[in-house]
């Protein structure tokens, strides 16, 4: 693959697969622009990256349009160019429907949902004047068959797919690919509270009879960045261990 100096932005690139797929990233020699709204979390990535040069950390809410917009401004006064954008920050606030508030709602549709739309939109100009470049967005396999307690975050997770679908459409003419990735269960932070039991049935449910790692997705994101995937537009690339099939 290869990703020597491409620019890469990374959102929610602090933690978990965000973190795996900065560093992975780093290794084949790009350069790499993560964002996070944990700061000291960000700054811990950025030391354990050897050259400082072609790595950099942003605060930023996706949430906030301001603070996107400045990040990318600030990467193309860099770099010139972005090449891929990797959509990756994402939360949960589960519970049942009738528990669910409206507040715990909006939280995750502006953060899974919102933010996705507001990063591409941000970058997406700079990726036209190129006429290339490569969006891969972070879907799961909820998305895909639902889930008990998860009402907001399939949604969001489905509303992925179809963004992803609709400016694979968009953007394929002006040379930009747009993919999703829906992971199964990863062993991060954001599935550390999961309790044993239910990540032991998702272990037997799974043909492959265990959990994703980060470096799964990160694999998968490196995979569909690269040239290799050139033709690879507009897909939801499951990386479950046949959990969906
Ligand atoms: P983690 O919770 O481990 O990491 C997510 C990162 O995103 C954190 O660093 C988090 O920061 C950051 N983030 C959250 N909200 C925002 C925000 N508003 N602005 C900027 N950064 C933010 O999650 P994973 O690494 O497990 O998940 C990565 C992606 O993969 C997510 O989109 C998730 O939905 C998806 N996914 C994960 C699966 C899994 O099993 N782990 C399965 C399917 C999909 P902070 O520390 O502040 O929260």
């Amino acid at each position: 693959m290869k990703l020597a100096d491409k620019v890469v932005i990374i959102t929610g690139g602090a933690r978990g697969i965000g973190k795996e797929t900065a560093q992975k990233f780093f290794q084949k020699g790009a350069k790499v622009v993560i964002c996070d709204r944990d700061r000291s979390a960000g700054m811990a990535v950025l030391e354990e990256f050897g050259d400082k040069n072609r790595v950099e950390f942003f605060e930023v809410d996706v949430t906030n349009t301001a603070q996107i917009e400045e990040m990318v401004q600030s990467t193309i006064d860099t770099y010139g160019r972005i090449d891929i954008l990797i959509n990756n920050a994402g939360i949960t606030i589960d519970g049942f429907l009738t528990k669910m508030n409206e507040d715990d709602w909006e939280k995750v549709i502006a953060v899974n949902l919102s933010g996705v739309f507001k990063f591409t939109k941000a970058v997406i100009p700079v990726m036209m004047q190129q006429g290339a470049g490569v969006i891969i967005n972070a879907s799961s396999v909820v998305a895909l068959y639902g889930n008990i307690g998860q009402t907001n975050y399939a949604a969001t997770k489905a509303g992925v797919i179809g963004l992803t679908k609709s400016w694979a459409k968009e953007f394929g003419p002006k040379g930009i690919r747009v993919n999703a990735i829906a992971p199964g269960f990863i062993e991060t932070d954001m599935t550390s509270t999961v309790p044993e039991k239910v990540l032991d049935i998702m272990k037997e449910k799974t043909p492959l009879k265990k959990l994703g790692k980060p470096e799964d997705i990160a694999s998968a994101y490196l995979f569909l960045a690269s040239d290799d995937a050139n033709f690879i537009n507009g897909a939801v690339l499951s990386v479950d261990g046949g959990l969906v099939i």
